[in-house]
């Protein structure tokens, strides 16, 4: 049976909101469809075997978790970009995603640097961005609702107009509540304020990652999983946002 290694990077520092969510259910679907999978923890200062791995989850965390990451990750980083490059399909929430810009700015105006590796960068405010949120992503060649939970001080702005952001706010703040746009779209990586978890109640937007991950082998996937519930629980946040707004 073909195995999957997907790498957990910081599990016990950066998971809010649910974000290991996204590893269960991609485990899970992996799983329904035929193949095995490894979720490997990689804690700070450890090593990451990036010949082996399928895929890089990384969650969300407080600006001071953020900063105890950064150094770590930095020694990371080279190979982390050729590895993006070459597109290994990679999900970063919330304060990962931030990780991956220029730097992001603490309200109280302490600079905190970034990987660098997209040109964006994230400033601070003291009023959190919190709530449901409703986007429309194109992962899939057409429009397609997708559906989260946000909480973040940091807005973030696409400086590097050629980025192309994960998707367009229908309900709820996404990037920075001003210009529509929520997270980073980039060959097969996805960066995005997005936590709830997201992928269980997205199955199009776990299955893209699939989709990535297979195709790297060389395998397709033939059968179509039953997502009534999956779906069930994405209309219920559009209600909930429907009713509230
Ligand atoms: N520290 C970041 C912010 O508040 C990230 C928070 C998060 O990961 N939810 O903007």
């Amino acid at each position: 049976m073909e195995r999957f290694i997907i790498a957990h990077m910081y599990p016990d520092l950066l998971d809010l909101y649910g974000d290991r969510g996204n590893l269960i259910c991609l485990k899970k679907r992996l799983h329904d469809y035929g193949f095995n999978c490894e979720i490997r923890s990689i804690r700070l200062h450890e090593k990451i075997d990036f010949n082996t791995i399928d895929m890089i989850f990384m969650g969300g965390g407080s600006d001071r978790e953020q900063g105890l990451v950064y150094h770590d990750l930095l020694t990371k980083a080279e190979r982390f970009k050729e590895e993006i490059e070459n597109g290994l399909p990679v999900l970063c929430v919330c304060g990962a995603y931030q990780l991956l810009g220029k730097y992001y700015q603490a309200y109280d105006g302490s600079i905190m640097e970034g990987l660098g590796i997209f040109g964006f960068s994230t400033q601070g405010k003291k009023e959190r961005l919190i709530g449901n949120i409703l986007i429309e992503s194109e992962t899939h060649g057409k429009k397609n609702s997708v559906v989260g939970f946000e909480n973040h001080g940091g807005r973030t702005w696409l400086e590097d107009h050629q980025l192309k952001p994960f998707g367009k706010v229908i309900k709820g703040f996404g990037n920075n509540g001003q210009d529509g746009s929520e997270g980073l779209w980039y060959k097969n990586l996805i960066g995005t304020y997005l936590h709830g978890p997201l992928l269980p109640k997205n199955p199009h937007i776990a299955d893209y990652f699939i989709e990535a991950m297979t195709a790297r082998k060389g395998l397709t996937l033939n059968k179509k999983l039953n997502d009534e519930i999956e779906w069930f629980a994405h209309e219920q946040v559009i209600k909930k946002l429907q009713k509230s707004r």
